[in-house]
């Protein structure tokens, strides 16, 4: 069997994790100080010719930093999957060791060994918050070596900063993405709210100065355009009002522990009273806890159930189930409404997308489920949907179980 047979091909590939690698936007990005000096630290205190910040994606691993005496490794700044001693660490999510790589299973017939020059390694996976191994962080030698603890506890704290600095990165790029945002709103306000204010302004002028000469029925066909675009606007402004909440994620959030089932029952008590003809079904049991802020999650909720009723033909069950796991507490909304396509499934979290486009602006503006996403990700959780054309959706949002 060849080395490149060998490789753990099917966790590599997990488009989860390889997602969870894409949004750190860091693929391809030149290299940054941040973290060439860690890189750098490395190799100076453990005196290794070699460290790299290893980003191990689905057929090659990208270096966002190689510190090296071997000018071949700093020119390609990737190779292809079957030169990366890195996926064994990605792979096993544990700290991996290599005194001789000549001897050693994993990686007795890599290229890399010839090719770069190595013989030994010594790699920390990087792992994120959501438990993604999206690379590694290591030292190489071109010399067989007995990796001291010291050596590891230090590579385990380099390894440490340099999650910490794709945390900061994140976080940086979601600044930005407010930004764009708030123009983008700027924009919806000043196109979106001013026809339904043309017509309001319209038909109450009309009613002032013809007011006493129209019939009944002119007359109220004037005050239903009123209302009607009046509530338009109201409805437009509160999804505005919850996206904002959504984007201050600098905002203070509360952090105290939540009954989600408690919610859940709440929020579907809510939609019977506005409306009997939605038939939920609610399941969920009394210890679904997690920590984080009621405001927010109810709103999780209540989005979801919005969106699996306005969504659905009149009477269609909509199921909401609330379970809960060993480290993570899922909420289910299922629905037997309109589906999604499968290629639309991707863009629908964000902001004002809308799947039809001649919908009633009255059913939203695009917002809801980036509001979603954006609160069950400020709550260390994820949203996933599952759907099919005139079948239904499922839409699921896990978010992690304290700790107790
Ligand atoms: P909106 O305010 O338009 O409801 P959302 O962000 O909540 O915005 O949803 C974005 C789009 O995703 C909607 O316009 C709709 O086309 C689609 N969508 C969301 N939830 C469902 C669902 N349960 N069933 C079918 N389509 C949905």
């Amino acid at each position: 069997m060849s080395a490149v047979d060998m490789a753990p091909r099917d966790e590599i590939r997990s488009s989860k994790r390889l997602a969870a690698l894409k949004r750190t936007n860091l693929l391809d990005t030149p290299p940054e100080e941040a973290f060439d000096r860690l890189t750098r630290l490395a190799t100076m205190i453990i005196g290794a010719p070699t460290s790299l910040v290893s980003l191990v994606d689905s057929e090659r691993q990208f270096f966002k930093s190689v510190s090296s005496s071997n000018e071949n490794l700093v020119k390609d700044r990737e190779t292809p999957l079957s030169y990366s001693f890195c996926q064994h660490a990605v792979h096993s999510r544990r700290d991996l060791l290599i005194e001789d790589a000549r001897m050693h299973p994993l990686v007795q017939n890599n290229p890399a060994i010839v090719k770069y020059d190595i013989l030994s390694y010594a790699g920390i996976p990087l792992i994120d918050d959501d438990g993604h191994a999206l690379g590694a962080f290591c030292v190489m030698d071109s010399e067989t070596r007995q990796w001291t603890s010291q050596e590891i506890e230090i590579l385990r704290e380099l390894a440490a900063l340099v999650l910490t600095e794709m945390k900061l990165r994140s976080t940086v790029i979601g600044l930005r993405e407010i930004d764009r945002m708030r123009s983008e709103l700027i924009a919806v306000i000043s196109h979106d709210l001013r026809n339904p204010l043309t017509a309001i302004l319209g038909s109450s002028s009309l009613l002032l100065s013809r007011g006493d000469s129209m019939d009944a029925e002119d007359k109220n066909s004037f005050l239903q355009t009123i209302h009607h675009q009046g509530e338009r606007m109201l409805k437009m402004t509160e999804d505005m009002l919850r996206r904002s909440k959504a984007e201050a994620a600098q905002a203070p959030m509360e952090q105290k522990p939540v009954d989600l089932t408690a919610i859940l029952e709440r929020v579907v008590e809510t939609f019977k009273a506005a409306d009997r003809s939605t038939k939920f079904a609610v399941q969920g049991p009394a210890d679904a806890i997690v920590i984080g802020d009621e405001g927010m999650i109810e709103q999780v909720v209540t989005n979801l159930l919005d969106n699996a009723r306005k969504y659905s033909d009149e009477g269609s069950p909509i199921k909401a189930q609330v379970t809960v796991e060993d480290k993570r507490i899922l909420l289910e909304v299922a629905d037997r409404g309109r589906g999604i396509e499968e290629d639309l499934l991707p863009t629908i979290f964000q902001p004002f997308q809308q799947v039809d486009d001649a919908q009633d602006i009255s059913m939203g503006v695009g917002l809801g489920l980036h509001i979603v996403r954006n609160f069950v990700e400020l709550h260390g959780g994820s949203v996933e949907v599952a759907s099919r054309k005139g079948e239904g959706s499922t839409f699921t949002v896990a978010l992690p179980a304290p700790n107790l």
